[in-house]
Order: structure tokens, then C-alpha cells, then sequence
């Protein structure tokens, strides 16, 4: 059998969280109020009424754009796209089609924990356009009880509810709330190879549009949304330029498929393994399929067939004679995106010396990363104050920046483990948020400066974290670490006298350790740090039991 590559392209649908909607000032705020109260003549598509662009929506826009490296157009514009569905009174949608804000961007991802064989280490993905459109209402699939319609309030339907009787009718209710919601799309190019590719790209465009403040993209409550369109195709018998794909002679594309209904990052790759298993489970028996709409069933863990895809043609898109031109590349010269996820990812390993897999776990949520940012910076002024480090922080003469001298790389191994797994381990268990956090970035940097210094053992260090996670109060850790006394004891006099009695209790061992036993030294410290009740500088205990051995 020939070998099959899976060619992906991905359209990412992302609610803005704008103060208005799109083309009215009613609030964007879908998801609190109750149904039909954030609406007005012209989110719920009365005649006569005229759209007025949000432009707040557009600079969102732009901002989404220049993270993505489009081009942003000189002049773009709003175009009608023409539907009939029961979520869009006035039977079209206005979005952009010809002139989109921005176009030809792309986006780098890489997969650094290699979780799948032949996984490529990186994987450009080419960005077709981003534009910008209005959401549509919401449907709800409801049951009424027709003998008590009237005048009774309709029960809205869950998922799970399924009629009661059989005089019990389906009806659909309509929720113009989200009407009118801006809503920007992402095309991709058919760059994806992987579910797990499509499943990352999908987990950074949430992260960059956080990082941009633009919309939290919470898959689960449909702010972002994904289609996956897939097809199958044997290798080296076509070619791909600029995102289109080309047959080689004597060979014949097999037809796309466009999968809907993915609402997680979970279902993305489900749906799209389905997918790719589905086409080469016909190819292998020597079929083909036509270009579908598939939806993902969560039930039954696979696509189904939904119907059979029209093209952008029956859309008859034409220019919104309502709206007026608009100049993106103008708006452009004066955002600002800040540093995105891949750079900060990149600059928290290089500046700081975290490992990459730490890097990308405290990135992954914009306030993580100015949490570990401040957390840094104190240690580093820590540092710095250190004598021993003195040797180490003279400027690179090439970059005019400090080189990581060992004492930093080990500082940010140690704080890159206490972050990552202490910190965000203790808070996992306590169900505390970064953004309710009350142990400050300074505090937390003392606490790793006291381990890292061997004032406090390990043992210790997670107590004094874990009063600070519950006192629900800022508390300073070394008051907590003198008060309770879970200092390190590197006193030899105490030392000194807890080993006496260590060679005092245990003749037996002692002998067969002076014999050549050499592993019992563990053994010993052991039952010495016991008995200062792990408050003793084990680098001490084994220094005196070998020397009081001798
Ligand atoms: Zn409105």
C-alpha cells in the first residue's frame, strides 16, 4: 500500500471580548445575562437599521494579525456573505471576504517533549488570512409540553434531557445575545500534518490571543472554535505551493473533509485521528469519498456525515454598501503586541536558564509568566548581592549582558523546580488560582534563596510554603522558618551531639561500616537527620560521623 500524509488546514473562530458588539452598542456579554437582553434593532436585524463598525473589534484585529506576521492591508472592508439559518434574520452574515485585514502570515511550533514518533521537532504553519465578522445568534434545542404552552415558560433542554412524553414537541429558542458578537477567523494553509500538530496550534493561538488581551478563547464555552479540514494523499504525487495543492501527473487529489462540532482541544485531536484512520481505511479498500461537512460526536468518539459541501460560491458575496472602507495598515503603526508566547518561551531559557519543558509550563498563562518574571528578578538582585557571584555577573562582551555562571544555573534549576512542581503542585491541591495567589513574587524568591542557601531543607521549605498558601495572608518565610524553627541546624556543636549518639546506638553498624561496608554512611546520616527531626545540614552530619569514625 502507497503511503498516505494527512494535509490539514485549520479555520480558528475567536470571540473578542470588546465592551460592544460588533456593528452595535449593546454589551459583548453572551454568556451572563439572561437571554435577549443585550440586544437592540440592529443586532436582531430590523430593516432600515445601519451597522457602525466597532473599533476597538478592528485594532483586535490587527493585533491578532501582526502576532500571526501578516501582511496588514492598506484598505480592506466589510462584505456581505449570504445564508439562510434560523441564527441569522437578515440571511447574511457580514464578514470579509476579498480584502481581509490581514493575510500571509505564519506561526512556528515546536514540539520539544517529542511525544509521538516521527513527530517533526518544528512545524511552520502558513497563515492564509485573518479576518474579521459578527457572531450569530445562539440556538437552544428546548421541549415545550403543547397542552401547557401557553403562557407556561418553555424548558430549556440540556444535552442530556430527552423528551418526556410523546405529546412533547422539540422546539428551538433563540438567544440574539450573541448576535453581533465580533468574531475574528483564522484560515491556516494546509501545513498541518498531525492531529497533535493541529491540537498545538490550536493551544498557541489560544495563548497568543491571551497574551494579546484580546479574548480568553475558552474552547468549552465556544469563545474559540475550531473546523479541521482533512484529506488524505499519497506521498510524492503532488505538490504544494503557497497553500494549494497541486496533482502530479497521472494522480487525482482526494476530496476534502470538513470536520465541525470540535469544542476542546482533546476533540481536535480525536476528531482528526478519527478522520485520518476513516480515509485510510477507504483507501485501503480501493475507495474514495466526496467533499463532505462532518460533525465530531463526542458519544461515539467519531464524524459523522452531515452534508455534502457547498462552495464559497452559493455564498454570492458582495461589498456591505453600508460600511465604508477602512485602513488597517494605518491602525497597525500604532498598536503595540508586546512579547508573545515563542519569545517568552525562548527568553525564559536563555535570560534565565530554565529548562525548556520548564519554560513552557510557566508561560502557558500570561500571569504565570509576570509571576515568574517578578520571582526572577528578585532572586536575580539576590544573586547578584551574593560575593561568591561577583566573578560571574561582568558583562559578556558580546551581548552586554551577564553569562549564566554556574550559581545562576543552579539557582534556576532550584527555582524552576519549586515553581513548577512544588508551587504549582501545592496550589493545584488547594484549588488556588495565580490570579488569587497571595504568597507575593518576593516572598516566594526568599523562600528558594533560603533553600538554595541551606538555611531550610527541602522537607521543611514545603511547610513554610504550605502555611504561606494557608495562612491566605502575605507571610515573610524566614519569620516563618525562625518562628517554627525549621531552620537548617549546621551548628556542629548540636550536630555534634546528635552524631555521638548516633555512634552510641548503633555499634553494630558502625562496625561493619570501619569493615568496609560503605553504603551504611547512608544509613547513619539517615538516622541522624531523623533524630534532628530533618532540620540538620546533611553535608555537616556525614562530614562529623566521619570524622568521630575514625
Ligand atoms: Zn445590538
Amino acid at each position: 500500500m502507497p503511503s498516505y500524509i494527512p494535509i490539514i488546514g485549520l479555520e480558528i473562530h475567536v470571540e473578542l471580548k470588546t465592551k460592544s458588539k460588533m456593528f452595535c452598542r449593546c454589551a459583548n456579554n453572551p454568556f451572563v445575562a439572561t437571554p435577549n437582553t443585550n440586544i437592540c434593532e440592529i443586532c436582531l436585524a430590523h430593516p432600515g437599521t445601519l451597522p457602525v463598525p466597532n473599533r476597538s473589534a478592528i485594532v483586535d484585529t490587527v493585533k491578532i494579525a501582526r502576532a500571526l506576521g501578516c501582511t496588514i492591508n492598506a484598505e480592506s472592508k466589510f462584505d456581505r456573505k449570504h445564508y439562510f439559518y434560523p441564527d441569522l434574520p437578515k440571511a447574511y452574515q457580514i464578514s470579509q471576504y476579498d480584502q481581509p485585514i490581514g493575510e500571509h502570515g505564519e506561526i512556528v511550533l515546536t514540539f520539544n517533549h517529542a511525544q509521538e514518533k516521527n513527530q517533526r521537532d518544528n512545524a511552520t504553519i502558513g497563515i492564509t488570512r485573518v479576518h474579521l465578522e459578527e457572531d450569530t445568534a445562539k440556538l437552544t434545542h428546548a421541549v415545550s409540553h403543547p397542552e401547557r404552552s401557553e403562557g407556561s415558560p418553555r424548558q430549556r433542554r440540556d444535552s442530556s434531557a430527552t423528551p418526556q412524553k410523546d405529546s412533547d414537541v422539540g422546539n428551538t429558542l433563540v438567544d440574539f445575545n450573541r448576535a453581533g458578537v465580533p468574531l475574528v477567523e483564522i484560515v491556516s494553509e494546509p501545513d498541518v500534518e498531525s492531529a497533535l500538530e493541529a491540537k498545538t496550534y490550536c493551544q498557541e493561538l489560544q495563548l497568543i490571543f491571551r497574551y494579546l488581551g484580546v479574548s480568553d478563547a475558552d474552547m468549552e464555552k465556544g469563545q474559540m472554535r475550531c473546523e479541521a479540514n482533512v484529506s488524505l494523499q499519497e506521498a510524492g504525487r503532488f505538490t504544494k505551493e503557497r497553500g494549494t495543492l497541486a496533482p502530479k501527473a497521472g494522480y487525482k487529489l482526494n476530496p476534502k473533509v470538513e470536520v465541525k462540532n470540535i469544542n476542546s482541544f482533546r476533540a481536535v485531536e480525536k476528531a482528526i485521528e478519527f478522520e485520518v484512520k476513516r480515509q485510510t481505511a477507504l483507501l485501503g479498500k480501493g475507495e474514495t469519498w466526496q467533499q463532505e461537512t462532518r460533525g465530531w460526536d463526542e458519544g461515539t468518539q467519531a464524524t459523522v456525515h452531515q452534508r455534502f459541501k457547498e462552495t464559497s460560491a452559493d455564498y454570492r458575496y458582495f461589498p456591505e454598501p453600508d460600511i465604508p472602507p477602512f485602513e488597517p495598515l494605518k491602525i497597525a503603526s500604532a498598536v503595540s503586541i508586546g512579547e508573545l508566547p515563542l519569545a517568552r518561551r525562548e527568553r525564559f531559557h536563555q535570560e534565565y536558564g530554565f529548562s525548556y519543558a520548564d519554560s513552557y509550563l510557566l508561560t502557558a498563562e500570561p500571569a504565570w509568566a509576570e509571576y515568574v518574571e517578578n520571582v526572577m528578578s528578585e532572586l536575580t538582585a539576590w544573586l547578584h548581592a551574593l560575593p561568591e557571584t561577583h566573578a560571574c555577573v561582568e558583562k559578556d562582551k558580546n551581548t552586554d549582558k551577564p553569562p549564566l555562571c554556574k550559581t545562576a544555573q543552579d539557582l534556576a534549576r532550584l527555582a524552576g523546580g519549586w515553581l513548577t512542581s512544588k508551587l504549582m503542585g501545592a496550589m493545584k491541591e488547594r484549588a488556588i488560582d495565580i490570579k488569587i495567589l497571595k504568597v507575593k513574587p518576593e516572598n516566594f524568591a526568599e523562600l528558594v534563596a533560603l533553600i538554595y542557601a541551606n538555611r531550610v531543607n527541602s522537607t521543611n521549605a514545603q511547610k513554610i510554603l504550605a502555611e504561606m498558601l494557608d495562612s491566605g495572608v502575605n507571610l515573610d518565610p524566614t519569620h516563618i522558618m525562625e518562628e517554627k524553627g525549621y531552620g537548617q541546624i549546621s551548628d556542629t556543636g548540636k550536630i555534634g551531639a546528635i552524631v555521638d549518639d548516633i555512634i552510641k546506638n548503633y555499634p553494630k553498624q558502625i562496625a561493619e561500616f570501619k569493615a568496609g561496608k560503605e553504603p551504611l554512611i547512608k544509613f547513619l546520616i539517615g538516622m541522624a537527620m531523623k533524630a534532628s527531626e530533618g532540620s540538620a545540614d546533611p553535608q555537616v552530619v556525614e562530614k562529623m560521623l566521619r570524622e568521630k569514625m575514625k
